[in-house]
């Protein structure tokens, strides 16, 4: 029987109730100061996107365009600005940032407590002992499908391939506090011939890495739960990591893509704004 779809968007709509119930209870408007650095046309749709979300939630979306040969300082600066703004609840800074600017030395720049896309060392390092009320985005999407799904993560054997500071690495930290046992994967796993070994094993298959058919359908374990962060151009469409054909006649559940971790990920950028402001008050 062919895989039930987990699609992301149904998934969205409930914690946006929720988010908005979050928000009367709050009593004030929330406002949302997004950063983008120079021109990207895949930043900027990104940004509509965020902005839609907002407007619909009733949040504030400030918009800074700043220019492409800012410097590292200057960017320093201006968040310090939004950092000391009373009326601010949360920064964002869009990616890809200019060459001349390292997104890991700025983004400890931003106070915690606004820090909605949760890289800050403070609140990356509330995950590690599981107390973390502002997670990245696209980790607690994976998360969400997961609860989606049903299953319960008590001992399960996880596969998380994909060892980046936004997705995999935070994951696999939310992941071990549900008691799940978790196998990280990555080039290295990849290069020494064992990915497919790891990933035969996996009951709930979580995969983060940017490579069209990396995962192939047959490695899929029989009633697996598959979790396709990937996002890759092909011709006109996009695709995930796995291949989607043969993984979902194998897999219980899978992610399509698009329309998987996509949707719910601007929504839990809104979540943390809430989480953020509540920290604030
Ligand atoms: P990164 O490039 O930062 O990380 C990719 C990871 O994959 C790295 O850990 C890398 O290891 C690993 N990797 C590379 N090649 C292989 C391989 N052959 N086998 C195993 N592991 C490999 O990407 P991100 O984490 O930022 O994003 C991953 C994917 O998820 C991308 O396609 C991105 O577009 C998508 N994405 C989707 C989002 C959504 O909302 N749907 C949000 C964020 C990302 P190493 O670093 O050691 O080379």
């Amino acid at each position: 029987m062919p895989a039930k779809l987990l699609e992301g968007k149904p998934i969205a709509e409930k914690i946006k109730e929720e988010i908005k119930k979050e928000i009367e209870a709050l009593g004030r408007k929330l406002v949302l100061a997004s950063i983008l650095a120079g021109d990207n046309a895949g930043a900027e749709a990104y940004v509509k996107s965020q902005k839609k979300t907002a407007e619909a939630l009733g949040i504030d979306y400030q918009f800074h365009k700043l220019e492409s040969n800012i410097s590292e300082s200057g960017l320093i600066e201006f968040i310090q600005k939004l950092n000391a703004d009373k009326n601010v609840n949360g920064i964002i800074i869009q990616m890809p940032l200019p060459a001349q600017i390292d997104y890991k030395k700025i983004s400890q720049f931003i106070a915690p407590e606004k820090d909605i896309e949760g890289m800050h060392p403070q609140n990356i390092g509330k995950i590690l002992f599981g107390k973390a009320k502002i997670a990245p985005c696209t980790a607690a999407s994976c998360m969400e499908l997961i609860k989606a799904s049903g299953v319960d993560l008590y001992g399960k054997e996880v596969v998380v391939v994909g060892h980046s500071e936004i997705v995999g690495k935070p994951l696999a930290l939310l992941l071990l506090e549900q008691f799940a046992t978790v196998t990280v994967c990555h080039i290295g796993t990849s290069k020494a011939g064992k990915l497919e070994e790891h990933v035969r094993k996996a009951e709930i298959l979580i995969v983060a890495v940017g490579r069209v058919g990396l995962i192939k359908g047959e490695w899929v374990k029989e009633g697996a739960i598959v979790i396709d962060v990937g996002i890759n151009r092909v011709n006109d469409k996009i695709v995930g990591d796995v291949e989607f054909e043969g993984a979902s006649a194998r897999a219980s559940y899978i992610t399509p893509v698009p329309g998987g971790v996509g949707p719910l990920t601007v929504t839990l950028l809104m979540r943390n704004l809430v989480e953020a402001a509540k920290i604030q008050r």
